[in-house]
């Protein structure tokens, strides 16, 4: 008799998309999880012209081109000071497959994958896949994930910890010294710090640093991604990063899921990455001003609001009955309990639309939040 495996049984479809699939068509969706902005022009180009030319039809190396590797070791050694070398870089399909590879080659069957609550759905999802139990970990009051909650919760079980800042569902960004402490602690506890950074340049308060540049160890893994950074979620280009060793044990789950990532997709990371960057800047200027407005239209309604640092997301506590309101009310935000249970009286809100959607979604929530309460 055929089944199922009791590792797929044991998750389900994101709570996100059922809000998508119980919305109206003319809802105004503050729901998605990527940048309104194109691709950069060069990125689109230089996969053109490599698909033209012929360059873009067969399978690269198993790691992904070099000269891509290359460019995303250039990017780090100029954002993180790392000293990178393009053999420990792995290009995948997205962060999405970076994490897959990452948690795959490091969870042991009952080990305990530490990671943030709320935090993003994949995580918890990806430690059952391989067998493990994910270990939430609430945050503080500002949203931001507690180094002390994190040793804290470390076992003998202990595989992981999931670091993730700036930070999907809350926005928040965590300062240098946690930062320095994550990695104090995979260094002395012997853990390995799964690090996701592939919010990196959407940043308005504090700084974006890594574990990887205070580590001593080998015991960080950097995932990143062309996604967030450039606005390309469906060309499903990422990476992922670390010593020799982990990457080799990493390649062993990409060589065979995956193969290697998509060609022409190669070729618009590399450009993306190598290109002019003025892009990040203005992106992350109208995020900014979108957050300011969403911020103050939000408090203006009474919520009270953790002020988002960083990505495109804001993390507001709301009433009983909040979320179906709005969303029976033409908006579409997603219940915090969908990133685990201690987002449970938190809905997430993406910014990711224009300005004049956000007033309007603005007023809205104001008549649902009197409706509710
Ligand atoms: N990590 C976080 C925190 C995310 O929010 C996402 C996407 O929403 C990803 C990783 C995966 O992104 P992608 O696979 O598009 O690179």
């Amino acid at each position: 008799m055929t089944h199922f495996s009791d590792r797929v049984e044991r998750i389900s479809i994101s709570g996100i998309r059922k809000v998508f699939e119980a919305a109206g068509e003319d809802a105004i969706n503050l729901g998605l999880g990527q940048p309104d902005f194109p691709a950069p022009d060069h990125a689109r180009r230089a996969a053109v012209e490599a698909t033209e030319a012929g360059e873009a039809d067969g399978y690269t190396g198993n790691k992904g081109l070099p000269s891509l590797r290359e460019a995303i070791a250039e990017k780090h050694r100029r954002d993180q000071g790392v000293d990178l070398d393009p053999d420990d870089v792995i290009a995948t399909a997205g962060g999405s497959e970076a994490l897959h590879i990452a948690i795959e080659a490091h969870v042991n069957e009952g080990d305990e994958v530490i990671i943030p609550d709320p935090g993003f759905v994949s995580y918890d999802a990806l430690t059952k896949l391989a067998g493990g139990d994910p270990v939430p970990v609430p945050l503080r009051d500002d949203l931001t994930l507690d180094p002390e909650a994190v040793e804290d919760a470390i076992t003998d079980d202990t595989a992981a910890f999931v670091v993730n800042s700036p930070g999907n569902p809350t926005g928040a960004v965590s300062p240098p010294d946690d930062i320095a402490e994550f990695a104090r602690i995979a260094d002395e506890h012997d853990v390995l710090c799964i690090s996701d950074e592939v919010y990196e340049y959407t940043v308005f308060e504090g700084e974006h640093r890594s574990p990887i540049e205070f580590a001593e160890t080998d015991n960080v893994v950097v995932v990143n991604s062309a996604s967030k950074l450039f606005s390309m979620t469906g060309w499903r280009l990422g990476w992922v990063y670390g010593s020799t060793r982990r990457v080799e044990r990493m390649l062993r789950v990409h060589q065979y899921v995956q193969a290697c990532a998509s060609a022409p997709a190669q070729f618009a990371a590399e450009a993306a990455l190598s290109g002019p960057q003025d892009r990040i800047e203005e992106m992350t200027e109208t995020f900014r001003e979108r957050r300011d407005l969403v911020v103050a239209g939000l408090e203006d309604i009474g919520l009270t609001v953790p002020s988002p640092g960083g990505a495109f997301y804001v993390m507001p506590e709301v009433p009983e009955g909040f979320v179906d309101e709005c969303i029976d009310r033409g908006v579409i935000i997603v219940p915090g309990e969908a990133f685990g249970e201690h987002g449970r009286g938190y809905a997430r809100l993406s910014y990711a639309t224009d300005t004049e959607s956000l007033r309007e979604a603005i007023e809205i929530m104001g008549e649902a939040y009197d409706a509710v309460v």
